[in-house]
């Protein structure tokens, strides 16, 4: 099954297009599965006299409103393309939060989206990121029935906890966590290639211990813009990733 679980649309600040122009790339694209995952800060933030208001109740209320209307919206799209492509609700969440500074994006911390089809985690290797380095706890509070880990070098997080690769991937396998393996190459990311993906279509024992732990790896280019989608990108590393016997979310 092609996947590509990692994609944004006009509600996220970063992307550019509506939700039909890039689910219809995708399914020209030859994708089977694919998840729209707009960033919670753009969604949250979805109007701009809220994104000027700190009263801090209403900022609340109206972050609600607008994860639902993102999701509604979502549920349309993915009714309008039924038969055609599998879509999937999910959501990026940025876990930076230091309180002060303008890069205080991540959740509210009682916001609800136990309702996705999924999330994403990113930066949980930053210093100020609020999960502190413990995807679990962290993923816990989120309730969505899978999360994955998005825009991390999972084998330099893990060494750098000082914990056994084999035996985190396996814990979570167990908690329904996937690693997102990020395979974009667009404008967004400066045409850059993201290393640690690199590293592990290189390395042999690298795949031995994802294999082994049945931890679940999925495919994702994180586009913003439909005119930097490569498809084919796409469908080659989800290809590699069945030869390697791993299997992906949803699969
Ligand atoms: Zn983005
Ligand atoms: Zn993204």
């Amino acid at each position: 099954m092609i996947q590509d679980l990692h994609s944004h649309t006009y509600y996220s600040f970063c992307g550019k297009d509506t939700p039909e122009s890039i689910v219809e790339a995708a399914i020209a694209g030859g994708i089977e599965v694919f998840g729209i995952s707009d960033h919670n800060y753009g969604i949250g933030y979805a109007r701009y006299d809220v994104f000027l208001s700190d009263e801090e109740q209403k900022l609340h209320k109206t972050y609600e409103r607008t994860l639902k209307r993102y999701f509604d919206h979502i549920n349309l799209i993915k009714e309008k393309y039924a038969g055609q492509i599998e879509v999937k609700r999910g959501i990026e969440l940025c876990t930076l939060h230091d309180g002060v500074s303008f890069r205080s994006h991540s959740l509210p911390d009682d916001a609800d989206i136990s309702y996705f089809d999924y999330c994403l985690i990113e930066n949980v290797d930053h210093p100020i990121s609020v999960t502190k380095g413990d995807i679990f706890t962290y993923r816990k509070r989120l309730a969505t029935p899978v999360a994955g880990i998005a825009h991390t070098d999972m084998f330099r997080f893990i060494r750098a906890l000082g914990e056994d690769p084999l035996a985190y991937f396996s814990r979570m396998a167990e908690e329904n966590i996937f690693w997102e393996m990020n395979v974009s190459y667009d404008s967004i990311h400066n045409y850059r290639i993201h290393q640690y993906m690199v590293d592990f279509f290189d390395s042999p024992e690298q795949q031995e211990i994802v294999r082994r732990s049945g931890v679940r790896v999925s495919i994702g280019f994180d586009g913003h813009r439909v005119e930097d989608y490569l498809p084919e990108r796409v469908r080659e590393y989800n290809d590699r990733l069945t030869a390697l016997g791993i299997l992906k979310p949803f699969e």
